[in-house]
């Protein structure tokens, strides 16, 4: 291997690190200027270098430069700076860089899998370079974050969430898969687009789309056996509970939408607790949409009650109420209800809107899930702080100009009282001289920490009682501190600890369930599940003139 390759080779690449010894034994002299430099000072000159950059999109597009050139030095520029760049390289950036994927679209990050694939999905799984996968994420591009259908741009998305994996929960990157399945898309725009870069058809449905991707499921499962941890991500909800369903019984799948973001909303509902008084059973929830992430969370919350308390599941969902477009969900609409939504017709007579609902059911917490903002209105949180003393307050949609409400009001409106968190990050807020910092319910407390649980266990099946340990262990990391501020959600900065204990807690569960397969049981998760997180620190490469070899100057 020459040096001017290995400099190309972004696994490899250290740049300005590489010390004189390595460039004296791996023919790189002459090929780099004379400096020597450390990780830190590359790290602090591409920080200082990111924030020049006035547009979020050139920021996202300096990090996907980086990550193309030197794999390490972009991690660890992300896991030291997780707070500054999360919403560089996921939400909600990572939006507007998909919208706009086709003209800044420099080289593919993933594999697409098309229409035009059909019967050769396996070859096209043999054609990535990395034989070890542990975790793929994988879209179809239909509901990408609250933007809609994008089709084959929805890319940005497994390839984000996949740098999260690394970051936040120390999945080895090599062993990540990013994957889109294209079967067209229904967005005019696109299709008229002269840039875009997918198939330019209209999706394709039924029995068309069920066989592309049953055979992607079965080409996975072949190539990779029955560990990989497969992620489905943005899909539209028509689709997501009948994948999800369908192939829970055979493949080791989690859909981050639904059951994600069920976790970290029940997290945050458990740990309000503390702040709000009673049990999970003492409340009476209402949500404001009934799709994925409204149903996932309801149900996760029935479960956990019903866990607590032993009452069955099928009761505890009575203490909870969803609206959805057309208003209550109520027994007398259970005919034409989707699926997914029957659970949830409770009875009681018709009501057309939110604040229809609020008054009617008297809820002790509020969650909004529609993906439309502006919906708590002053009279929905006056009314629901008329008969609370401390209200829940969630608006969960995303990104910040479809929150349901943002923290000043609802704390305004609710005289200080709201425990308030969101989908999307607002700053502290000031009010009669107190701060009140709202918490971010944001999923990616909870995958990256869930997904290194699976793996370091080798579960080849998720269970819902994860799920909820998942949620267990992030609700124990939030500090008396942080309840003081009136924060539900630990601080952001410490993701890589929460993700371990949540990691080891997951992983507890798959052995105690009989789904884990790497044995004997490490006696130590959390010290196991630390152990096992890649870090981004340069290897240095041994005076070897024939091979890349590597030796590792820490511990793994
Ligand atoms: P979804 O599956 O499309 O569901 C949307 C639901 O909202 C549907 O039940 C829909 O009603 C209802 N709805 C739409 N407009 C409404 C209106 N004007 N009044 C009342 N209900 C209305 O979408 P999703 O995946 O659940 O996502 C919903 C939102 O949650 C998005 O903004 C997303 O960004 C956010 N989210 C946040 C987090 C987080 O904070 N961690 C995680 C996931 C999702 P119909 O069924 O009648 O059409
Ligand atoms: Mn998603």
């Amino acid at each position: 291997a020459s040096g001017y390759s290995l400099l190309r080779d972004p696994h490899h690449n250290k740049g300005l690190a590489f010390t004189e010894k390595e460039r004296d034994s791996h023919y790189l002299l002459g090929l780099l200027p004379p400096a020597v430099v450390t990780q830190q000072l590359q790290e602090k000159k591409l920080m200082d270098n990111l924030r020049k950059y006035q547009v979020p999109l050139q920021k996202y597009m300096a990090m996907m430069e980086l990550q193309e050139r030197n794999e390490r030095l972009f991690y660890k520029l992300l896991i030291d700076n997780v707070e500054e760049l999360l919403p560089i390289v996921y939400t909600p950036t990572v939006g507007e860089a998909c919208q706009k994927y086709g003209s800044i679209f420099r080289r593919p990050q993933g594999l697409y899998i098309s229409l035009k694939e059909k019967g050769k999905v396996l070859d096209v799984l043999k054609n990535w370079p990395e034989r070890n996968i542990q975790v793929i994420v994988v879209t179809d591009g239909e509901r990408i974050l609250g933007l809609g259908d994008l089709g084959c741009q929805g890319m940005g998305i497994p390839v984000g969430k996949l740098s999260l994996y690394t970051a936040l929960g120390g999945v080895r990157p090599s062993a990540c898969l990013p994957v889109t399945i294209d079967v067209g898309t229904n967005n005019e725009q696109l299709l008229k687009d002269e840039f875009y870069i997918g198939l330019r058809q209209r999706r394709a449905t039924g029995q068309e789309y069920a066989d592309l991707l049953h055979e992607f499921m079965s080409a996975v499962k072949q190539n990779y056996g029955e560990k990989v941890l497969i992620q489905f991500e943005d899909f539209a909800n028509h689709n997501a509970f009948t994948l999800l369903a369908e192939y829970g019984t055979t493949h080791l799948v989690f859909n981050d939408d639904i059951q994600g973001t069920a976790s970290v909303v029940l997290a945050g509902v458990v740990a309000a607790l503390k702040l709000i008084g009673g049990t999970l059973a003492d409340h009476k929830f209402l949500f404001l949409g009934a799709g994925e992430a409204g149903t996932g969370i309801a149900e996760l919350i029935a479960l956990e009650m019903s866990k607590q308390t032993e009452i069955p599941v099928e009761e505890t969902r009575k203490k909870i109420w969803l609206v959805d477009s057309k208003g209550l969900i109520v027994n007398s609409r259970k005919e034409s209800l989707q699926h997914f939504k029957k659970p949830w017709a409770h009875d009681h007579e018709p009501v057309k809107d939110l604040l229809g609902a609020v008054k009617a059911i008297k809820p002790t917490v509020l969650i909004g899930s529609s993906g439309v903002g502006r919906t708590f209105t002053k009279e929905i949180i006056e009314t629901v702080a008329s008969f609370n003393e401390k209200p829940l307050i969630m608006a969960l949609s995303n990104p910040t100009s479809q929150s349901e409400c943002t923290a000043e009001e609802a704390y305004t409106w609710s005289q200080g009282r709201a425990i308030f968190a969101s989908g999307s990050p607002f700053d502290p807020f000031e009010y009669n001289g107190k701060v009140f910092v709202p918490g971010q319910a944001n999923n990616a407390y909870i995958f990256p920490g869930f997904g290194l649980g699976l793996v370091i266990s080798g579960a080849i099946r998720v269970h819902d009682d994860m799920l909820l340990a998942a949620s267990e262990a992030l609700a124990k990391q939030v500090s008396d501190e942080n309840y003081n501020k009136g924060l539900i959600y630990p601080p952001f900065s410490n993701i890589r600890k929460i993700s371990a204990n949540i990691a080891a807690n997951v992983a507890a569960k798959a052995y105690e369930l009989g789904v884990a397969t790497r044995l004997p049981r490490p006696a130590n998760l959390v010290k196991y599940a630390e152990s096992c997180m890649y870090s981004p620190v340069y290897r240095s490469y041994r005076m070897d003139r024939r091979h890349w070899c590597l030796t590792i100057p820490f511990s793994l």
